[in-house]
């Protein structure tokens, strides 16, 4: 039975992604793994099919769609076996540009969202600080008024896509003085002198997205470049960081079935002591428990997309939606490592790049410690 989440319209644009999918992007997964990065190509054809925009308005060359079909893209991207993918994409359409349609002006958006839709131009998300994560408020980079525009100066890292962007949606403080009231969006063009990506970040897992650290050297950037409201900053990028987890979950979701089913079947296949692994006991039961808690966190997740289709602001369920998921999805990776004993251990069976690729989200877009905050403080806590 479908979620209410979903029509069989979300399921026939369901089918067609994991066509692509399959057929285009999981080939080139292990290559764009050992490169550190997934193809550009990849944005412009995506954004030729129409998935760049999937819940964006006709007008901006969006296919008018909803949270629905949002879920379906992330959760179909998992299929390409490499996370980095889906995680680069998201942060073209779930992270830089959500902001950009709701606080942007008719200029920002026919300039950076209609060509980021098109594919045409990628965007990255810079919050994090070399010495602000969890503690977005303490943040250090500065804009201040020069002539008619900014100046803007300031560290960001682990900014993916910061590698390749044409432009960054950049979180910055315009008033020190102002507390959560002295914070700004901008949205910069990377060519403009003084942006320049200082390093690029070897990482754990998610190879195949690129992860930046970039510097901003007193750039001018003109007063166009101001998104949203001065000194609503604060409150826009918490915001934007909701469609943000909650995506992410999806995608993590979703590859954590795809590779409970592989390790399913494995164990059926693989005998030890003369019978298949699964039907030893011990192991029934971890897939008892494994389907029981995914089924748990997807439906948590759809119904937290529901709740925000139909109007509401829901952070509490989105932050437990993340915890939960992080939580769980971690889990099961290591569950099913050890079902597949060395094999999964060894690079062939793509086992350990899932594991790996699955522990950023116990960290990336707040961790499991600022999810835990954030629900404690919608109790009044
Ligand atoms: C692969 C990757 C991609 C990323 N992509 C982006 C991106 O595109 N754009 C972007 O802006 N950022 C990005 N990030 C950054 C990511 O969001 C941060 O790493 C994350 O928010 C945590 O911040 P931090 O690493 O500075 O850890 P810290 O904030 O230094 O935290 C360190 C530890 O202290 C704990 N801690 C902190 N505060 C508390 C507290 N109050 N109570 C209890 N424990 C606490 C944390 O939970 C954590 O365990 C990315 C990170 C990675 C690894």
């Amino acid at each position: 039975m479908l979620h209410p989440l979903f029509t069989p319209e979300h399921e026939e644009l369901r089918t067609s992604i994991r066509q692509f999918v399959e057929s285009e992007l999981a080939p080139h997964a292990l290559e764009w793994e050992r490169e550190g990065r997934f193809s550009d190509w990849v944005f412009k054809r995506m954004g030729d099919l129409g998935l760049l925009g999937l819940r964006y308005p006709l007008a901006y060359g969006g296919q008018g769609g909803d949270w629905g079909h949002a879920i379906v893209l992330a959760e179909e991207l998992a299929r390409c076996g490499s996370g980095g993918l889906g995680m680069g994409v998201a942060v073209q359409t779930e992270m830089a540009t959500p902001p950009i349609l709701k606080f942007g002006t008719e200029e920002q958006k026919q300039r950076w969202l209609v060509p980021a839709i098109r594919g045409e131009k990628i965007l990255c998300l810079g919050i994090t600080e070399p010495d602000a994560g969890s503690d977005v408020a303490n943040i250090q980079t500065t804009a201040k008024r020069s002539g008619s525009g900014f100046a803007i100066t300031g560290r960001k890292t682990f900014i993916t896509n910061g590698a390749r962007a044409h432009a960054c949606l950049l979180v910055t403080r315009t008033d020190k003085s102002a507390g959560h009231e002295g914070f700004s969006l901008f949205v910069v063009d990377t060519d403009l002198p003084g942006f320049s990506v200082s390093r690029e970040l070897d990482k754990l897992g998610m190879r195949s997205s690129d992860t930046a650290e970039l510097v901003l050297d007193d750039v001018p950037v003109p007063g166009e470049a101001l998104l949203g409201e001065e000194g609503k900053g604060f409150m826009e990028i918490m915001w934007e960081l909701q469609g943000e987890r909650l995506i992410g979950v999806a995608g993590s979701v979703a590859g954590a079935w795809l590779v409970f089913r592989r390790t399913l079947e494995y164990a059926g296949e693989r005998h030890a002591f003369g019978r298949p692994i699964g039907s030893f006991q011990v192991n029934r039961h971890k897939f008892a428990e494994m389907a029981t808690e995914l089924e748990a966190a997807r439906q948590l997740a759809y119904d937290t997309a529901l709740a925000w289709e139909r109007g509401e602001y829901p952070v509490a369920q989105i932050s437990m939606a993340k915890l939960f998921a992080g939580l769980v999805v971690n889990r099961v990776m290591n569950t099913c490592m050890q079902l597949f004993g060395g094999y999964g251990y060894a690079t062939q069976a793509g086992i350990e790049r899932a594991w790996r690729d699955a522990r950023l989200l116990r960290i990336g877009a707040g961790t499991d410690e600022v999810m835990r905050e954030v629900i404690a403080k919608t109790m009044g806590l």
